[in-house]
């Protein structure tokens, strides 16, 4: 029996999710998408088509990794968890492997201070998650250090992971990782970008606390 208060937030989920998967970011039923409620995390199933979903598809997951529902949680449930339990500020987590992102990731090229605009993830570098199996605890813990402080990071020979305030916010951050990612690959190929300074990047966080984020929220 679905909570009649979850409804609005198990649609926010799938509206976030077949986003994701209408931006190109995520083929097939790669990637996951998650958001925190009151009574725990709502998150995408796993192996399931994103068009498919509707809101009795998606499981209450708990703090102790149990979760309510008929269909089990994405099987990276551990990740999404450990990033709500270690960072109180985050209301949604996106996770996807988008083509430039994962191009990066397999490489094992972390995104350098190549544009300002990698200070609307809190600075430079986005930092690479080193390899682990999916859906591992130890790829939890490797995910976990490479967002300390930041919003975005790479995971090797895998994807990218963005997390925001609200799902919408996570949603928004996945997409313009997967920008930037594109715009430094694209940029290595034209030679190289000419890297900012940490002044720059400090003063372009600045600024996006202040001017930008006044309006944005992000
Ligand atoms: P799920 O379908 O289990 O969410 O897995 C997709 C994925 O991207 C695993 O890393
Ligand atoms: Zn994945």
């Amino acid at each position: 029996m679905l909570r009649a208060a979850m409804l609005p937030a198990r649609q926010a989920l799938i509206e976030a999710a077949q986003a994701m998967a209408a931006r190109g970011l995520s083929a097939g039923t790669s990637g996951n998408v998650s958001l925190r409620t009151e009574e725990g995390i709502l998150i995408t199933p796993s192996a399931t088509p994103y068009e498919a979903l509707t809101p009795e598809m998606i499981p209450l997951l708990k703090p102790d990794g149990t979760y309510e529902g008929r269909y089990r949680p994405s099987s990276e449930w551990r990740f999404h968890l450990d990033i709500y339990l270690a960072r109180p500020e985050i209301g949604g987590v996106v996770h996807h492997h988008a083509p430039y992102t994962t191009a990066l990731a397999m490489a094992r090229r972390e995104i350098p201070a190549c544009h300002y605009m990698i200070a609307r993830f809190g600075g430079a570098p986005l930092r690479l998650a080193a390899y682990a199996l999916f859906g591992t605890a130890e790829l939890s813990a490797n995910v976990l250090a490479a967002l300390e402080g930041c919003t975005a990071c790479l995971m090797e020979n895998h994807g990218g992971i963005a997390v925001g305030r609200d799902v919408a916010t996570a949603l928004a951050a996945a997409t313009e990782l997967e920008v930037l990612a594109q715009q430094y690959t694209l940029s290595l190929a034209a030679g190289g970008p000419v890297l900012l300074s940490d002044d720059e990047v400090a003063a372009a966080v600045r600024q996006f606390a202040t001017a930008y984020r006044a309006n944005t929220g992000a």
